[in-house]
């Protein structure tokens, strides 16, 4: 049995480029640019100085908020500024640029501990925290803040999202092919911490060789189950990812917390092991440097920090006709006009499009044709709030539940009129978050 969602496309998933590239460890920069945000919540302030020595994996930047986690040098050398730099997000944010003296000297606390069994859930949730994680998957909230839900909300199911739905990534399924047991190593800490017994892994259909390493490693894990999914895109979605596994609907404006789950990224599981067993900071990720657009495509382990230039000349560089250059998949990724931005700790992937992949359909005027409707994962009508969206007209958009919608893309993917439905939705609901903030 597959287990599915309703609504969704089939998009070309563009995966045979880099699913059978074995994860290459990119060798560290000359300098290194680390933004002070890198997650959901407040921001960090810088905790060194121009002219300070550090080590890989010493702090370098955190904030008391709660909501927060620190970032870590991942090379050590000389702290070289502290100034304004771009983020891949498209921001302008504080950064420290640390120039690497290519002596690879690590931090003291990083090394093998053999007392991990005895920790308590706090002092586990403590170690998440001060290793700096956030989701891998892209959305960037803090793990530790994850890993300790509120006392009311019974949590019995702990999900591991290997869905890795959007096309051309590949990352996920490579850490799932070469290191399962990192993976299910992370995964049963994280069974600890919340106190559950039971834990799926999500893996699509078209991920045969990560399905069957990860279930023969599975079989010595006791509550460890992998449970194989229809190839469907947004699989990947938290909430949809929860009603496939176990029929639990988030309702909306609701967390998987309310229905009894929490969802973690494969390398998030990594970066959890790593954390409580080498008490090793979150300083490097897979990403997969993919598209028509790439001369080499590859998986590499990227030193976070590391520039995007920096990635893809490695990848043998850009083809002539490069048109767009994407972080992230596809359907959800940010398009970048800057390539000097670094990697951040969301980075799955840098993808390069040509003319010809990109080039827009023409435009014309809503037909009406239902195709949006009828894809959209989260129920509703794009056509109708896209209308809304350009007549920024937000109490209308309010009404159709624009605040449910997971910009996944796929009713600007289905839109043959070019209407740009997500796009046009995004921007209202990025404006409504921002006049909420401003009301607090
Ligand atoms: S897919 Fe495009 S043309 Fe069709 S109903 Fe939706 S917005 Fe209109
Ligand atoms: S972007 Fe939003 S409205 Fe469009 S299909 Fe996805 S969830 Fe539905």
């Amino acid at each position: 049995m597959k287990y599915t969602f309703k609504g969704g496309i089939h998009p070309n998933d563009g995966k045979a480029a880099t699913e059978n590239k074995p994860i290459v460890q990119l060798a560290a920069p000359e300098e290194l640019v680390f933004p002070m945000v890198q997650h959901i919540g407040a921001p960090c302030s810088p905790c060194v100085a121009v002219g300070d020595a550090v080590k890989v994996g010493q702090k370098i930047g955190d904030s008391d908020a709660f909501v927060s986690v620190p970032v870590h040098s991942s090379v050590s050398g000389t702290v070289k500024a502290i100034e304004k730099r771009r983020h891949p997000n498209g921001s302008v944010v504080e950064c420290v640029i640390i120039e690497n003296d290519g002596l690879n000297t690590m931090h003291e606390d990083i090394h093998a501990y053999d007392d991990i069994d005895a920790l308590t859930k706090d002092e586990m949730i403590a170690l998440v925290r001060k290793a700096g994680i956030s989701g891998m998957g892209g959305a960037g909230f803090p793990t530790h803040v994850k890993l300790n839900p509120p006392a009311d909300k019974n949590i019995d199911i702990c999900i591991v999202n290997g869905a890795e739905c959007e096309p051309y990534l590949t990352s996920d399924h490579r850490v799932m092919i070469e290191t399962p047991k990192v993976v299910l190593d992370g995964t049963k800490l994280i069974m600890k911490i919340l106190g559950v017994d039971k834990a799926y892994i999500g893996i699509e259909e078209n991920k045969p060789e990560a399905i069957s390493s990860m279930t023969e490693c599975a079989k010595g894990y006791d509550g460890i189950e992998v449970k194989v999914l229809k190839t469907k895109y947004p699989q990947g979605s938290e909430k949809h990812l929860i009603k496939a596994l176990t029929g639990r609907e988030v309702p909306s404006g609701k967390l998987p917390a309310d229905v009894g789950v929490v969802v973690n990224n494969i390398d998030t599981c990594t970066a959890v092991y790593n954390a409580i067993a080498y008490r090793r900071p979150l300083i490097s990720r897979v990403v997969t440097v993919s598209g028509a657009g790439i001369k080499e495509p590859a998986n590499y382990r990227v030193l976070i920090g590391t520039p995007f230039e920096y990635v893809i000349d490695s990848a043998g560089g850009l083809k002539e006709d490069v048109a767009k250059v994407v972080m992230g998949g596809p359907m959800m990724g940010i398009a970048q006009f800057d390539l000097s931005v670094p990697v951040v700790k969301g980075t799955s992937g840098i993808l390069a499009f040509t003319e010809d992949e990109v080039k827009p359909k023409n435009y014309s005027p809503c037909i009406r044709c239902g195709k949006c409707v009828r894809n959209c994962p989260m129920g509703l009508m794009p056509l109708y709030i896209n209308a809304y969206a350009q007549a920024r007209d937000v109490e209308k958009c309010l009404e159709y539940n624009i605040m449910d919608c997971i910009s996944c893309g796929v009713c600007s993917y289905t839109c043959q009129c070019e209407q740009l439905p997500s796009q046009n939705i995004k921007l209202i609901k990025d404006e409504i978050i921002r006049r909420r903030k401003q009301v607090k």
